[in-house]
């Protein structure tokens, strides 16, 4: 809850739920207390400005960012869902340490605000086409074998995938189709956390 798009991911946690009939409960994470007092069984890193999200979350009345990376590496089965800007905190953790998904990223690849577009993509971790939102989104520029592609637009790598965690360089949860929501959430279900 540092910055971005946290409300919209929340109502389509809840509404892939219901579709999934699995029973959730959202824990809003805005310093590293809260996390701890939360024990998540997932965690999503929404879209919003990374730059912004660096500062809050590193900030000395959060130090939410440092915590969560920790909850993050320390299990690469805990099931993530970072977009966009929560996308660019996965590959590009900049605190020292490995990256959390193996790609490299880069921001704003696309331009300007003008430049944000909807396109249909291809999100191979669903097996199916998906509506995609792209504002001022970045792109993979590359990413190693360890990580799965999870979406293609064309030619280009839109979504990766490093153990459970997911990272999107669109916004899926501006469309009504929950299917990486569902995805994040079934993914926690049968991990039995
Ligand atoms: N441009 C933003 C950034 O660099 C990402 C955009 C988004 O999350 N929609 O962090």
């Amino acid at each position: 809850m540092l910055q971005g798009a946290r409300h919209v991911h929340i109502a389509a946690l809840q509404r892939a739920a219901d579709e999934c009939d699995i029973e959730i409960e959202v824990h809003e994470l805005r310093k590293a207390s809260d996390l701890a007092a939360a024990d998540p069984h997932a965690i999503v890193l929404p879209g919003g400005e990374s730059t912004t999200m660096r500062l809050t979350g590193n900030h000395d009345t959060s130090r939410l960012l440092p915590a969560l990376f920790e909850w993050i590496r320390s299990d690469s089965s805990r099931p993530v869902l970072g977009t966009c800007a929560g996308a660019i905190l996965l590959a590009d953790p900049r605190d020292g340490g490995d990256p959390l998904v193996d790609a490299d990223i880069d921001r704003n690849a696309y331009g300007r605000q003008a430049d944000s577009f909807q396109s249909t993509l291809e999100a191979t971790i669903l097996g199916r086409d998906f509506p995609g939102v792209f504002i001022r989104a970045p792109r993979f520029e590359s990413h190693s074998e360890s990580a799965t592609v999870a979406a293609m637009h064309g030619e280009e790598v839109v979504g990766v995938r490093t153990g459970n965690r997911l990272a999107l360089t669109f916004h899926p949860e501006l469309s009504s189709d929950t299917g990486f929501h569902r995805w994040l959430l079934e993914t926690a279900a049968g991990a039995g956390s």
